[in-house]
């Protein structure tokens, strides 16, 4: 079967793209799936305690005014059956499912260059070819179960939260162990802990987290939403983390400390990510940092009553907000219940799992259920998952042995017409990901346009702007905190043997957004435009201006 394009993975990403190249374009695009059905990481991700850290009115699409104002969240922050009702209805309304394949897994793309084709094959043996080929895979789809020894001997059951059961997993009258205590953990942990026997969560690295928030809307911040759709929409187009709140403008040592505290309180009783937008430098200055560090630090001790395990979740060795920064529905209170207890793993490694439980250096934890909340093989996993061969049968595993190379986060050099939706290079995972995969599918969609218009068979980026990227990359990561948090995973840390590199760029969604228009408007600056006689590369004439 040959089409005009293919798009890999049916979340946000994939089916904005489908509408895009389908009904603007007018192509002949198709869809491949793994899951069962639409929803992304909303399909796979039904953990108990399951929700959206960004807001609903922000957590959305916004490139049609009707579909955003026809939507009504019921809370605050969506859970993944609110997020896939969602998406079904923009799926339904853009008649979108008849050109998505689910449990349609892409095993291998490999391009052709006799005939600029992308060749692509799926686990069950299929093969469909296209022009062009758009991952929208995800950053955060790949599972990622830490290999300790004696996984294989447990006789109780297991779980990802990444993958969990549909039909979900009854806790009553179970001990439950829980690894890892990142933005997922940290939401499951509380759910877990009413109905489990007892729940011993074991903890690498101590985390900071604000509470959430979450509350029913009211029928009156509903109306409000609906009828601000336009300056909702600017907030997160010209913030630099696509959210729907603005950053404040002042910095945290301009402040007295009196009102810095009273500062914090607020946003700590207003709960949620704003947090961060409570000074513009907490990013940027260690200095200013620490002063949000030390207060939510002192809020997680003045709330765990035993003193040895809030010194344990206290003990925070990184930046606020320097590693994904969790938000939370009563985690540090879960601690004060009867059933619950810490082991803090730099204290009590873990040596093995055993069947009957897991064994810490001291002493064995009996558990009937381990729930790993360990995250995911972030950005490159999805995309190294599939054998992906561009010129010359060129590999993307051997081009990124030592770490991803894009350009903008959305092309690859060698793989022509591949396109990568928040790519490595690219803002995504810093950002309210809806904002970023919008930039992206327009800025792609405009570009396989511009394409089709001037007759030109393919589109690469040249190598040098290729190498200028990565060092604007790391060089926008080395201005801010994220830099510090050597054992993110932003780095790859959480991964054994993954190259240790930063992946997201964090220069900011609005200017990011900025560079890649200007660089379209130039030409396609950077890229090479092969018209089918003699290539033509459009040099980087203002690399230092992003
Ligand atoms: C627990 C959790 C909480 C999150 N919370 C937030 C939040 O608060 N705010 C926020 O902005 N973002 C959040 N994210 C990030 C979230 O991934 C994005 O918001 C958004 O869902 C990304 O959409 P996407 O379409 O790019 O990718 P995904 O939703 O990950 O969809 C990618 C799809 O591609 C499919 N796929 C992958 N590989 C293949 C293959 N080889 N063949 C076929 N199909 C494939 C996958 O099955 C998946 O369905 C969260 C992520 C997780 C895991």
């Amino acid at each position: 079967m040959h089409l005009d394009a293919i798009v890999i993975g049916a979340g946000f990403a994939g089916l904005y793209q489908l509408h895009a190249l389908r009904d603007r374009l007018g192509l002949r695009v198709c869809v491949l799936e793994a899951g069962g059905d639409l929803g992304g990481t909303w399909y796979w991700n039904r953990y108990p305690g399951a929700r959206c850290d960004s807001e609903s009115h922000a957590y959305r699409y916004f490139f049609s005014k009707e579909l955003y104002e026809e939507w009504q969240s019921s809370e605050r922050y969506p859970g993944p059956a609110e997020i896939r009702a969602y998406l079904d209805h923009v799926a339904r309304k853009l008649d979108l499912r008849r050109d998505i394949r689910f449990s349609t897994r892409v095993t291998a793309a490999r391009y052709d260059e006799g005939t600029n084709q992308w060749r692509v094959e799926t686990e069950a043996g299929e093969r469909l070819s296209a022009t062009w080929l758009v991952t929208a895979v995800g950053c955060l789809s790949s599972t990622n179960v830490p290999d300790i020894p004696g996984l294989a001997d447990f006789k109780g059951r297991w779980f990802h939260t990444g993958r969990w059961p549909h039909e979900g997993v009854d806790f009553r009258g179970q001990r439950v162990g829980q690894i890892g205590t990142g933005s997922t953990g940290i939401q499951a942990a509380p759910v877990v802990a009413e109905t489990a026997a007892h729940l011993t969560v074991f903890q690498r690295t101590a985390n900071y987290s604000v509470p959430a928030g979450n509350h029913p809307l009211t029928a009156e911040f509903r109306q409000w939403v609906k009828s601000n759709f336009e300056e909702i929409r600017a907030v997160t187009r010209s913030t630099v983390n696509g959210h729907a709140f603005r950053i404040s403008e002042r910095k945290a040592l301009e402040a007295s400390p009196e009102e810095r505290r009273a500062v914090y309180e607020k946003a700590w009783e207003t709960g949620g990510l704003q947090f961060r937008g409570t000074f513009y430098d907490l990013l940027t200055s260690r200095a200013a940092n620490d002063t949000a560090a030390e207060f939510i630090k002192a809020r997680i001790r003045a709330i765990v009553k035993d003193p040895a395990t809030a010194q344990d979740l206290a003990d925070i060795d990184h930046p606020y907000a320097a590693k994904r920064p969790p938000i939370d529905s009563y985690y540090f209170e879960t601690f004060n219940r009867p059933n619950v207890s810490l082991v803090n793993l730099r204290k009590d490694p873990i040596e093995r799992i055993t069947p009957n439980g897991i064994k810490t250096r001291t002493r064995e934890h009996p558990l009937d259920i381990i729930v790993f909340a360990t995250g995911f093989d972030a950005l490159t996993g999805p995309l190294l998952a599939m054998d992906i061969r561009g010129r010359g049968g060129c590999s993307l595993r051997e081009d990124w042995k030592a770490g991803p190379h894009t350009y903008l986060g959305v092309q690859i050099a060698g793989y022509p017409n591949l396109f990568t939706i928040t790519g490595p290079g690219s803002p995504s995972v810093l950002t309210n990901m809806p904002a970023a995969i919008e930039q992206h599918v327009e800025w792609i969609t405009d570009c396989i346009a511009h394409l089709r218009k001037n007759h030109i068979r393919t589109i690469e980026p040249a190598e040098p702007a290729v190498q200028a990227w990565g060092e604007h990359v790391q060089e926008c990561a080395r201005a801010t905190l994220l830099f510090d948090a050597k054992h993110s995973w932003y780095f790859g840390a959480n991964v054994a043997g993954k190259p240790q590199v930063f992946m997201p760029y964090a220069g900011g969604l609005a200017r990011y957004a900025r560079h890649c228009a200007e660089v379209a408007a130039r030409g396609y600056e950077g890229f090479v435009l092969d018209r089918g006689r003699a290539a033509e590369a459009v040099a980087p004439t203002a690399q230092a201006g992003v």
